[in-house]
């Protein structure tokens, strides 16, 4: 999954949003990724390692993926295990300064 972004290189991945379904460029998403240690953390940058989810930088998207924990299955979290409230905050954070 890993491609080296070379200048001039316009590849831009497209992902899904895990609140509404959105298809949209990686770079338009916010990130959230299971670290291979298991560590859940907002990745701003977009290059963490890991299992990644994505979601619109919305606050409706945001509420409704939380509502439907699938942010935690896409990062295929164990039973039980759920995204911490930090990272919501840190998620919506970026949605209000991107809106
Ligand atoms: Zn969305």
């Amino acid at each position: 999954m890993r491609r080296a972004s070379t200048p001039g290189n316009k590849y831009t991945p497209i992902r899904r949003c895990a609140g509404c379904g959105t298809r949209r460029p990686r770079t338009e998403l916010l990130r959230i990724v299971r670290r291979p240690e298991g560590e859940i953390v907002f990745d701003p940058t977009g290059r963490l390692d890991g299992r990644g989810a994505h979601v619109c930088p919305d606050p409706a998207c945001l509420e409704r993926a939380r509502k439907r924990g699938s942010i935690a299955r896409s990062l295929h979290l164990e039973q039980g295990q759920y995204i911490p409230d930090p990272i919501w905050e840190a998620l919506s954070a970026a949605a209000e300064r991107r809106a």
